[in-house]
């Protein structure tokens, strides 16, 4: 039976690309063209490639859910993703509107569905693995599926509730720690 793989989790809006922030809370591009990835982006999921990780995508897209946005469209932009950035695995996509469901969708972040879904379909170590994002939803989420956290700051009004293993202020700075600090 082949070894089980290291992941890095990776959160879509506000740690690959850029987000629209308004009253101090962000929210997601509405267009392919509106997705832009922050500078570095390609290349720091290069050198977390190259050291072994597989990369993985998990987003909650709840407008698509909530009838705001076209499911079409969010494909296009994940089609975009991967053609800039080769190197990511696969894209863990959940839709669900997230506004008192019940039962709550196990796949929407802080749930840990798309990781453990992703775990079991790839073979990867959990133990060994990380996630990586720019919001509470994400490092609950990391918590709950047993991987260390790297949390990208960006000053939102919005709470932490669990704290974090890692702060930092770029994706690059977040792809530091982790190639700084393999599972001993
Ligand atoms: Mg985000």
């Amino acid at each position: 039976m082949p070894s089980l793989r290291p992941a890095v989790f990776l959160d879509r809006d506000g740690t690959l690309n850029v987000q629209v922030v308004r009253d101090g809370k962000p929210y997601p591009p509405q267009t392919v063209g509106e997705f832009q990835l922050f500078p570095g982006v390609p290349e720091a999921c290069a050198r977390l490639d190259a050291a072994g990780y597989v990369l993985v995508v998990a987003t909650n897209q709840p407008d698509v859910g909530r009838g705001t946005q076209a499911q079409a469209v969010v494909e296009a932009m994940h089609a975009k993703l991967i053609q800039l950035v080769p190197s990511i695995a696969r894209v863990e996509v959940c839709y669900a509107p997230g506004r008192g469901e019940t039962p709550p969708d196990p796949r929407r972040k802080p749930s840990p569905g798309m990781l453990l879904d992703a775990a079991r379909a790839l073979g990867l170590d959990l133990a060994r693995s990380w996630m990586i994002g720019d919001r509470w939803r994400d490092i609950d989420c990391g918590k709950r599926a047993g991987v260390r956290t790297v949390f990208i700051d960006f000053g939102y009004t919005e709470e932490l509730r669990e704290p974090p293993d890692f702060t930092v202020r770029s994706f690059d700075d977040a792809a530091d720690v982790i190639l700084h600090r393999p599972r001993s």
